[in-house]
């Protein structure tokens, strides 16, 4: 474990991570020392120090220092042993992403050979074709990843290790539209909607990662979270760009620590509206989980039945998504 600590340490240097992070900060000093605003508190002037050669910050402010576990048990509010796996991770995610990186852009072609694959998208709303390339929307017809990945060198193992084919070699994704989920830039996962009669969600075995698209969003006062990335879409398709999704209503305690990084944000949780009140049931678990974290959390309420994504696809306009919103509920 150890041993394992160090190695992390070493790949992944506390500088790099907290750039990363949106971190800015000024060189002080001849030695390997910077300086910024502390990530931990709020503070208008800088006290946060990072000692680039030694691995290690102090913050004058908050009197809190440490090496890069101790800033992600910090930052995070993880456990040691949670933040040692959530920066596991993210490293081996990285190092997995060229793989992932080519897998998107083949399925991504596909999509547009497929005529089931864009009646299916325009059965959901969604057909702006700037938004389904921006989003990098692709479809898996299944039987054609594998030759097309072994061309490009990799190996069979290492598609199988990555979950994208059987042992058999057929594609784990197969009559699916994809939707590559990013995080600093890389894929680190990818989620696949059954366009047939098979189970509808499918992720690869692996962490989903962090709330989508969070890199544009971490300055937003108020969000709207949404279960499935079809949600996500048309909200974006309609101009609701400050919309993020976790794929589910279980958010994971770094999705949890990424809403309340900026105290006081509104979320809008616009879940879907079940007959079985399971998503009603969730919004309101989750509601409180926010408020005990500082935020404001507001239920949106659509006419029953409806998800954002049927709603919208049920010819709903902006304006009417708006009133959703001036009318979503204290829980
Ligand atoms: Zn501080």
């Amino acid at each position: 474990m150890k041993e394992d600590l160090e190695r992390l340490k070493q790949r992944l240097p506390l500088l790099e991570y907290l750039q990363q992070h949106h971190w800015t900060a000024c060189r002080t000093g001849p030695r390997q020392e910077w300086v910024g605003l502390c990530p931990l508190h709020p503070e208008t002037r800088p006290s946060f120090y990072v000692n680039a050669r030694k691995n290690l910050f102090y913050c004058h402010g908050c009197g809190r220092g440490g090496d890069l576990i101790r800033f992600v048990e910090l930052s995070q509010h993880l456990s040691f042993r949670q933040s040692l796996a959530y920066l596991q991770q993210r490293m081996a995610a990285a190092s997995d992403s060229p793989l992932l990186e080519q897998t998107a852009a083949f399925y991504q072609l596909q999509l547009h050979r497929h005529a089931e694959a864009v009646e299916y998208l325009q059965g959901r709303g969604l057909h702006d074709p700037a938004l389904i390339e921006e989003l990098g929307i692709g479809y898996a017809p299944g039987g054609t990843l594998h030759r097309h990945l072994a061309a490009l060198g990799y190996s069979f193992q290492s598609l199988w290790q990555a979950g994208l084919i059987s042992r058999q070699g057929h594609d784990r994704f197969w009559r699916r539209i994809l939707f590559p989920c990013r995080q600093q830039g890389h894929i680190v996962n990818l989620y696949g909607r059954s366009i047939g009669s098979a189970f509808p969600h499918q992720l690869l075995p692996r962490s989903k990662g962090g709330l989508f698209a969070w890199e544009t969003l971490h300055h937003c006062s108020s969000v709207i979270l949404v279960e499935g990335l079809f949600d996500l879409a048309v909200l974006w398709q309609a101009g609701f760009r400050n919309t993020t999704c976790a794929i589910g209503t279980h958010l994971t305690p770094p999705q949890l620590a990424q809403l309340g990084d900026r105290p006081g944000r509104c979320i809008y949780l616009a879940f879907d509206h079940d007959d079985n009140q399971a998503g009603q049931r969730a919004a309101h678990r989750l509601a409180r989980q926010l408020a005990s974290a500082g935020l404001i959390a507001r239920l949106v309420l659509l006419p029953p039945g409806h998800d954002p994504n049927s709603y919208f696809a049920a010819g709903a306009t902006a304006a009417d998504f708006t009133r959703c919103l001036e009318r979503a509920q204290q829980p």
